[in-house]
């Protein structure tokens, strides 16, 4: 069947989304044993708590909707945690954690995209409610990617030091 309504495109976004949250609440926990810097550990840490809020929200969204949330796979944050998966088995100690926060926030940009557009869609169908779940976790997306940009700014610098 075509998805010839913005109806039908929001449920498969929503459905794209809510398969990329599930395989990053897999993804984090290994990443965060994986941290050096217990900043990090923490930060990760913290989002994986906060994913499985995101999680209970697309529920309540879909069941606003009346719609079923499985039966789909998110092939672009597949990739994106195999990359990150790669990228971590291959780096070590702050070097690591670098790159971490780097494979993190390709995550949370791909969630940014979804989310912004889920929203908007939302909007404009009259969904309220929806476009107001939908903001809270993209708030909560952007807050992750802002804390992961200071982290950066802290452990870019000591990975370079021990480089040297
Ligand atoms: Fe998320
Ligand atoms: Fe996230």
């Amino acid at each position: 069947m075509p998805v010839d309504t913005v109806e039908k495109l929001l449920v498969e976004e929503l459905k794209d989304l809510y398969s990329a949250e599930n395989q990053i609440t897999k993804a984090l926990p290994k990443m965060a044993k994986n941290a050096n810097a217990a900043e990090l550990r923490t930060a990760l840490e913290t989002h994986l708590h906060q994913t499985e809020g995101q999680i209970k929200r697309l529920d309540r969204v879909f069941g606003i909707l009346g719609k079923s949330a499985t039966g789909k796979t998110c092939e672009g944050m597949k990739g994106l945690l195999e990359e990150g998966d790669r990228v971590m088995k291959e780096s070590e100690g702050d070097v690591r954690d670098a790159a971490m926060i780097s494979a993190a926030q390709k995550v949370e940009h791909y969630e940014m995209a979804g989310y912004g557009s889920a929203r908007a869609w939302a909007q404009q169908l009259g969904q309220a409610e929806i476009a107001d779940l939908l903001q809270q976790t993209l708030n909560e997306e952007g807050e992750t990617d802002h804390k992961l940009s200071q982290l950066a700014g802290k452990i870019n610098k000591s990975a370079h030091r021990h480089a040297a």
